[in-house]
């Protein structure tokens, strides 16, 4: 395949070439079967070449491509219509990622403050091991050294705080202060969820303060924790969201939804985006959700989920010398490794199994919501062998 000379390298891809891929699986071009527990980081939620997603988008392909938004794109009020139907939101702004997605949300929560009179209100309280994308904007927001080193000054207005710490956020609250931004479960940051009693406190903590709840559920979103969003887990409503990942099913699509009181601020000419809400996407995003929202979808989504956290908890317990513990909601599921978490991902693969590292020595086991009962036995199977070759390298 040969390194990739004209491309930035920002990425390191293990040396696999895939063709194609259908379902849960991929293929090298060496005809090599691989069974995909990455679902292109929680974005193919159903899978390669799904037939209603496929034919969704060929079907729009001979209609129209892309409009702008100089005119009215079909597709945007019913998957608008249909995310508020099914969320606390009234209105939706649609984008192409979910760094974009969060500069929507940033952006709502400063401009609603500035119309009610306040537009010292700038401040946006985030957390430790936070990840919002990758834009200046986001990285700021995610506060990460790792990430913002090289960039010049890190944009203002994000204040970022260690997790779990009450206090220090009781006392970060003032005058200026403009939201809390959080992901309800940490996603590259290691599967951390928010307990939902701490989720509760920070709704309490906003009312209280006047300010904004924003979630950040670009990777939990979308049915992967087992509901439409992850937050309707604990039932804690966030004022802002950012959407993106799963809902355009390898599509790029997201969104950021608000309350109407919140929205209202965005008025004519505060936003805009070229691509954004682009007919194929908007196909592409109703066609997601025509097999989500099925009666029955989601319902299997967690009894999926009930069965692969059982098989991780005894792997957990036969490898105690490799993995630590299993973490995560739904199929966004993690385990905390013991040795590096990479050597596992690289063992997995090796057996023709795909998951993704996180922050925290996490590795992140992200399989398409459509996976089968099968699949998922054969998913632990490929693991066994896996961590079995790890035990046997150590030993030799
Ligand atoms: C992936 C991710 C983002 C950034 O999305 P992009 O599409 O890569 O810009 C933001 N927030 C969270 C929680 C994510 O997982």
């Amino acid at each position: 395949m040969g390194k990739q000379q004209h491309t930035f390298d920002v990425y390191a891809p293990p040396p696999i070439e895939f063709a194609r891929a259908e379902g849960c699986r991929l293929y090298d071009t060496n005809g090599n079967e691989f069974l995909d527990c990455t679902s292109g980081i929680a974005v193919n939620s159903l899978g390669h070449g799904h037939p209603h997603l496929v034919q969704t988008l060929k079907n729009q392909a001979d209609e129209i491509w892309h409009l702008s938004n100089l005119f009215e794109i079909p597709g945007q009020a019913k998957l608008a219509t249909r995310l508020c139907d099914n969320s606390f939101a009234d209105r939706v702004f649609f984008t192409n990622s979910g760094a974009e997605a969060m500069e929507c949300a940033i952006k709502t929560a400063r401009r609603y403050h500035f119309a009610q009179g306040n537009p010292e209100r700038v401040n946006i309280i985030t957390f430790e091991g936070a990840f919002h994308g990758r834009t200046i904007t986001t990285i700021a927001a995610g506060g990460q050294e790792k990430y913002l080193e090289g960039f010049g000054q890190k944009a203002l207005g994000f204040i970022n705080l260690p997790f779990g710490d009450h206090d220090a956020l009781k006392s970060a609250i003032d005058d200026e202060t403009a939201a809390i931004l959080v992901e309800p479960i940490q996603g590259e940051g290691g599967i951390r969820e928010v307990p939902a009693q701490c989720l509760r406190g920070l709704r309490e903590l906003c009312d209280e303060k006047g300010i904004f709840l924003i979630f950040d559920e670009v990777q939990t979103g979308v049915a992967r924790c087992g509901k439409l969003f992850a937050h309707q887990i604990p039932n804690v409503e966030p004022d802002i969201m950012a959407l993106a990942k799963g809902i355009g099913g390898g599509f790029p699509l997201g969104a950021c939804m608000a309350r109407e009181e919140v929205a209202v601020a965005m008025v004519l000419g505060t936003h805009g985006s070229t691509f954004g809400g682009n007919p194929l996407a908007m196909a592409i995003g109703n066609a997601v959700l025509d097999v989500v929202l099925e009666e029955g979808f989601m319902d299997a989504v967690n009894d999926k989920a009930i069965l692969f956290r059982q098989h991780l908890a005894e792997l957990v317990d036969t490898y105690p010398d490799l993995l630590e513990d299993v973490r995560g909601a739904g199929l966004l599921m993690g385990v905390k490794a013991k040795v590096l978490n990479l050597e596992l991902v690289a063992a997995m693969r090796e057996q023709g199994l795909l998951t993704v590292g996180a922050g925290n020595n996490v590795i992140r086991i992200l399989p398409p919501l459509i996976i089968s009962e099968d699949d998922i036995r054969v998913v632990r199977d490929k693991m066994i062998a896996a961590f079995e070759a790890v035990r046997a390298a150590q030993k030799a």
